[in-house]
């Protein structure tokens, strides 16, 4: 009778029942019972019934009953389509009552019956009639007379005798756990977690398994992995004389399922229960493909299993777990790669707070840079490369970073700024060298001067005061929490090796050094796809020589400051070259602003004027010269190149001389040259002819050939919607997303963080822009250009190279808009190639 109502469906193999009528408990149960494993007798009832009953529209309960034997107690238990969307707690021994509970002392003893009976009045009296639960302080529950007191205490409370009606029971019951998955508080807790706003709930009624009473009775659990780990290892409890999940939190009275040196264990005790729990559990895991969590019951030394959940699990152990179920042909490799979310991998690749450790938030900002460090904090760039000299880790604390901090970075162990969103210069720079970071921290008050942060509670921080940076969620922690450390494990290169073998777009990575190379080339990106080449410049002696060019009179001097430069950047490229062994290097021309080369205040000033034997007024005059109201949109990129064409010179003929010396012993490499900011064709031409003439001087000069290629950074809209006029000019275009987004919102990059979570709490944007590509309007200048471009030069490649290259909703969008690769910041390399291969299966699969 049951299948043919579609509230009340009894659980058999054929019922119609689906995740998505009627919750994944009912679904796996359903998967339990076609497997012949010992289940009792269960009802589900649909999310249709349950929201109707929420309403008042009680089910028939008769009906509902109808399968049960008489006098059967019952449990009921939430359904959720997804069970991290929570739901109401499970209410077991449904249906006792003064009779029952006599009969039951009669058949397992009045302890038993009273237990049995205390729990259910406890928890009706709690969810049904929405007692105080305080209103059983004074009883001693485990007293002879506990019992006569609970129902006295109830009458008392609740004015009427306790229910003895079985229906009334079970019908209070369902209504309330109904009722309470449609409170405001519990949907709100559920969206939170991504639950859709109307998301339904089951409830399934099942037959009591006692698990107290005569022979050995009680209940427990039981998995096959560790959920931390994900290593194969039999885990649980078991309690004797005990009902749901009481074994987990008896401490030292529960059983140790397999033999174990601390205390007894089930496996000695019950051997062939324990066999035949283990039995049931491979079974469980190899049909239902998952690794469960198996609650189960001994009921006079018969196991039943009453239940089973998905493991909650780390990253580290969710890689493991699916490549385990994988490499054992249960799941196909593209499910494996389906179960593991992209960003979770950023808890394998870098060291996190412990999820268990207690975390004291001293305030907040912008998850930048993921991963966590403890250190002393510092307040300037030589500070903390003095920490670091002396080996103590420490936090670059600044309002904001600029081209100068990037020395301190590389000393720091963290970076907290005040101001800055996801593509500001700390959170770029910090992506890059895998630093853990937090930026637009501004609930935080930073008083650089006096060296102090002050927290929204008023606490201080003076400088050497320890802190953590999460850059996994934006928090500032004061002290050192326990760690858990980064762990790239067997599992995660196989995921990764299948994850290559499906995708259909390439991953490389942006790499500036050889040490970002060297990650790049352990992540296993396909190339470079952005070397950004002023941050070769910052080291101590290429920064004077740098300022030597800068400050240059004439045409002359500046080439003779570029010269000296020239074997440096050389050398640079060698090295790229030959740690990325034949794969492709898109070297960017030098593309910011020169001011950012130059110091900042007047000790810096007075320093280089000493160093570059000048009086400091014309330091300070060159300085105002080279200031600009607005350096973003100013004398940069190609047009530093046009107008200062002998750095464009220099660093084409590194490139080139490096070529050659770099294809010396090994295969012949190909450079990328790149030409930043290019807004009109005619920069392209201009830049071209000199790189042209450039490269025939070294061929000749060296007599040796070489080829190149010659691309464009399309990250002005106006490249973009002139692509055909520019393409034919070009091999490559590569969208620089983050001065694309910029420049299409009119929205600075360094400031946006002040308001981004208003904007986005508000709703005026979905997300923060320079984060998840905007697909309307950034997107549409994106496939413009693609689509411009390609129209003028089929065989132009396109690739992606803003910071949003590694994020898996922008990696979509480029799949489908025909970009060729992304490229991230090396430490986002393996999240992209994950998250490549799941555009493509989805695809596949529709
Ligand atoms: C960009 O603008 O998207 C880009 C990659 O370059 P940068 O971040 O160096 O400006
Ligand atoms: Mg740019």
């Amino acid at each position: 009778m049951q299948k043919n109502n579609p509230f009340i469906t009894l659980v058999t193999p054929e019922a119609p029942i689906t995740v998505q009528s009627h919750g994944g408990r009912a679904k796996c149960l359903q998967r339990l019972v076609r497997l012949d494993l010992p289940v009792p007798t269960t009802v589900a009832l649909s999310f249709n019934a349950v929201h109707r009953l929420a309403g008042g529209d009680m089910p028939d309960l008769d009906r509902l009953m109808e399968p049960f034997a008489q006098d059967q107690l019952l449990c009921v238990r939430p359904s959720s389509e997804d069970p991290d969307w929570g739901g109401p707690g499970a209410v077991l021994n449904i249906g006792i009552n003064d009779a029952r509970h006599e009969e039951l002392s009669k058949s397992i003893g009045k302890p038993a019956a009273d237990e049995l009976y205390l729990r259910f009045i406890q928890s009706y009296s709690e969810h049904v009639a929405r007692l105080d639960p305080d209103m059983f302080d004074d009883i001693d529950l485990s007293g002879p007379s506990a019992l006569k007191e609970a129902l006295e205490a109830y009458e008392d409370e609740a004015e009427e005798p306790f229910p003895q009606d079985v229906t009334t029971q079970l019908g209070g019951v369902l209504r309330s756990m109904a009722r309470a998955w449609e409170g405001t508080s519990a949907r709100l807790l559920r969206m939170a977690k991504g639950a859709p706003a109307d998301a339904g709930l089951g409830l399934v009624v099942q037959a009591m398994v006692l698990g107290l009473g005569q022979g050995e009775s009680g209940s427990g659990v039981l998995q096959l992995v560790d959920g931390a780990t994900g290593h194969p290892l039999v885990k649980g409890r078991y309690l004797s004389q005990s009902q749901g999940r009481d074994a987990l939190e008896a401490g030292a009275s529960s059983l140790f399922l397999t033999k174990d040196e601390r205390g007894p264990s089930l496996e000695e005790e019950l051997p062939e229960a324990f066999d035949h729990l283990l039995t049931h559990a491979r079974l469980m895991r190899n049909r239902l493909r998952e690794e469960m969590q198996v609650e189960f019951t001994v009921e006079d030394g018969t196991v039943h299993i009453l239940d089973g959940v998905r493991i909650q699990r780390s990253a580290q152990a969710a890689v493991r777990i699916a490549v385990a179920l994988a490499e054992e042909g249960i799941i196909s490799h593209e499910e494996a790669l389906m179960r593991i979310e992209p960003r979770a991998l950023n808890e394998l690749l870098h060291r996190q707070v412990d999820p268990n450790a207690t975390r004291d938030v001293i305030g907040s900002g912008v998850a930048a840079s993921p991963g966590a460090a403890s250190g002393k904090i510092v307040f300037t760039e030589a500070a903390a490369q003095a920490s670091d000299a002396r080996g103590e880790a420490c936090i670059l604390v600044r309002r904001e970073t600029s081209p100068e901090d990037v020395r301190g970075m590389h000393a720091a162990a963290a970076v907290l700024t005040e101001r800055g969103g996801v593509t500001s210069h700390a959170a770029v720079i910090a992506r890059g060298l895998g630093l853990p970071c937090v930026v637009g921290a501004n609930n935080i008050r930073f008083q650089t001067k006096v060296k102090q942060l002050t927290a929204p509670d008023g606490r201080v921080f003076k400088e050497g005061d320890v802190l953590t940076i999460d850059g996994t969620n934006g928090d500032v922690l004061f002290g050192e929490p326990e760690m858990l450390e980064a762990n790239l494990d067997d599992s995660f290169k196989q995921l990764m090796i299948w994850a290559d073998e499906i995708r259909d777009i390439d991953v490389r990575a942006n790499a500036d050094t050889p040490t970002d190379a060297l990650t790049a080339e352990n992540f296993k990106a396909q190339g470079i796809g952005l070397c950004r080449t002023e941050h070769m410049f910052f080291d101590e002696d290429r920064l004077t020589v740098m300022r030597e060019m800068i400050f240059a009179d004439d045409p002359e001097d500046r080439r003779a400051a570029l010269e000296r430069l020239l074997p440096i950047q050389r050398a640079d490229f060698v090295d790229l070259f030959k740690i990325m062994s034949g794969k492709p290097v898109c070297i960017r021309l030098f593309d910011p602003p020169l001011h950012e080369f130059l110091p900042g205040n007047r000790a810096g000033m007075r320093d280089l004027a000493e160093a570059l034997d000048l009086p400091l007024s014309r330091v300070e005059r060159r300085i105002e010269a080279l200031s600009e109201y607005n350096p973003m949109l100013g004398m940069r990129g190609v047009r530093l190149g046009i107008t200062v064409p002998e750095i464009y010179d220099m660093q084409a003929r590194a490139i080139f001389e490096a070529t050659i010396d770099a294809s010396k012993d090994g295969e012949a490499v190909v450079p990328e040259i790149m030409i930043p900011l290019v807004s009109a064709k005619r920069e392209v031409e201009l830049v071209k002819t000199r790189i042209d003439a450039v490269a025939a001087a070294v061929r000749t000069e060296r007599g040796a050939d070489f080829d190149f290629r010659l691309g464009v950074m399309v990250e002005t809209p106006r490249a973009a919607l002139r692509a055909e006029d520019i393409a034919p000019h070009c091999d490559f275009f590569s969208f620089g997303t983050n001065d694309l987004t910029q420049m299409t919102y009119g929205l600075s990059r360094d400031d946006a963080g002040r308001f981004m979570s208003a904007y986005v709490q508000q709703g005026v944007y979905p997300e923060d822009p320079f984060h998840t590509l905007d697909a309307d309007g950034v997107g549409e200048l994106l496939k413009l250009g693609a689509e411009r471009g390609r129209a003028a030069q089929p065989n132009l490649t396109l690739s992606v190279c803003g910071e949003h290259g590694g994020s898996p909703e922008s990696i979509a969008f480029c799949r489908k808009v025909g970009i060729d690769y992304v490229s991230c910041s090396p430490f986002r390399v393996p999240v992209a190639r994950l998250a490549a291969a799941q555009f493509t299966i989805k695809d596949k699969i529709g």
